[in-house]
């Protein structure tokens, strides 16, 4: 670990008295603009105008607008906020990847409201690592993020802020020039929960990010990470039209059924078929197939052949992701040999099947690791 700094924040707790303009959409905050004195002629360039404001330049007052009558932007601060949620720690890997711990509301519990963002810079991209959950009601056994309890759902203003705090701390906001390691080209939601388990609020906040007015992320360079909770696949095809990883992990019911749980509920073959009628394979598009990789548990070629067999009928692309241990799991990543030859067996069967490099170990941010930083310290105490 290279630095870690603490209350970094500019911000404050209070972001949750009033609601965050960032978490509606452009028609949301034309039919709030309704709510004031503006002549109707004039609803949509007004729309447009706090749209850009907000997310090409990354403003974080109404009173920085320089472009609206001051009357309007004191009454609209008034009732909503463009402050972030607060950062309480920052940590960067020796690799680069930083991670963001993120205070959120906590309505007044004693419970810890904290969430992980990762930012993993690559030469030709930069992902960021979304969490669309406190905690998770999932319980993969290989998971860190499944031994926390779900505390809640985040709304979508608290996802899409996870976006915002990344752009302002790597200033890479309209008009400045961030170098290109410090440039987000891409998002997995792949950091802590299930987002099909909180459907409507990652669909609007994935929507946002993907206005082509605003943050424009393209929709092909956005990736919702499933555990395959079957029902709602086909949705995140035709209403939000993101790119699938599915985490699927053996090919097998029984040892899925341990690893993944909900496998129980949604076996493979259901999965398989939500993964066959997925609705942007006729776009010629692919599905990410995710696979950790467990030493004597589903690592052996006869399993590799398994998975070949099963997503024969499947455009797919297989991502061999090598276990990232945590504290208290007995686990073991599968050697690095036989990591390779499990690939080359998919490759030489026509898969794409890249193996993972793991990145932000040192700093427990690697796929997996997450959880919330007091969570972690008070078991360890
Ligand atoms: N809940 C969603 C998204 C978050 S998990 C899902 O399960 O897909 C993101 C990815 O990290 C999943 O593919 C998950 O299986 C993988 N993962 C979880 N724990 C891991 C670990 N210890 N090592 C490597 N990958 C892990
Ligand atoms: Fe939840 Fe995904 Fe972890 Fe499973 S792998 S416990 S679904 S976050």
């Amino acid at each position: 670990m290279l630095d870690l700094q603490t209350n970094t924040s500019n911000n404050d707790n209070t972001l949750q008295k009033v609601r965050a303009l960032y978490g509606y959409s452009q028609s949301e905050i034309s039919e709030n603009l309704k709510d004031y004195d503006i002549p109707l002629k004039q609803n949509s360039m007004r729309t447009k105008q706090l749209w850009n404001w907000i997310f090409l330049k990354g403003i974080k007052e109404f009173s920085d607008i320089r472009n609206m009558p001051k009357d309007l932007l004191n009454e609209l601060s008034n009732d909503y906020t463009l402050k972030r949620n607060s950062v309480s720690t920052e940590q960067r890997s020796a690799d680069g990847t930083i991670k963001w711990l993120l205070g959120l509301s906590n309505n007044g519990l004693s419970t810890p409201n904290e969430i992980e963002t990762v930012f993993i810079p690559e030469e030709k991209r930069g992902t960021l690592c979304v969490s669309s959950q406190i905690g998770c009601t999932l319980n993969c056994s290989f998971c860190h993020t499944g031994t926390q309890k779900l505390i809640r759902n985040l709304t979508t203003e608290e996802i899409v802020s996870q976006l915002l705090i990344a752009k302002d701390r790597l200033n890479d906001w309209h008009g400045s020039e961030p170098d290109k390691l410090r440039k987000i080209t891409n998002i997995v939601m792949m950091g802590m929960g299930e987002p099909l388990y909180n459907f409507e609020a990652v669909k609007k906040a994935l929507l946002i990010m993907t206005d082509c007015d605003g943050l424009a992320l393209s929709k092909r360079r956005v990736t919702l990470s499933t555990s395959g909770i079957v029902p709602f696949m086909e949705r995140v095809g035709t209403e939000i039209g993101v790119s699938l990883a599915v985490s699927l992990h053996s090919a097998k019911d029984d040892v899925r059924d341990i690893l993944v749980p909900i496998n129980k509920k949604y076996p493979l073959k259901e999965l398989i078929k939500a993964c066959e009628n997925y609705p942007k394979l006729k776009n010629s598009s692919k599905i990410t197939f995710e696979y950790v990789m467990l030493k004597d548990i589903n690592d052996s070629i006869e399993d590799a052949k398994d998975l070949a067999k099963l997503l024969r009928n499947i455009p797919s692309k297989i991502n061999l992701i090598p276990f990232n241990p945590w504290p208290g799991n007995n686990y073991q990543c599968s050697d690095m040999e036989q990591i390779k030859k499990f690939s080359e067996l998919l490759n030489n069967d026509g898969f794409s099947c890249p193996i993972r490099k793991p990145r932000g170990q040192d700093i427990m941010a690697a796929c997996g690791q997450l959880k919330s930083e007091t969570v972690r310290l008070r078991k360890r105490n």
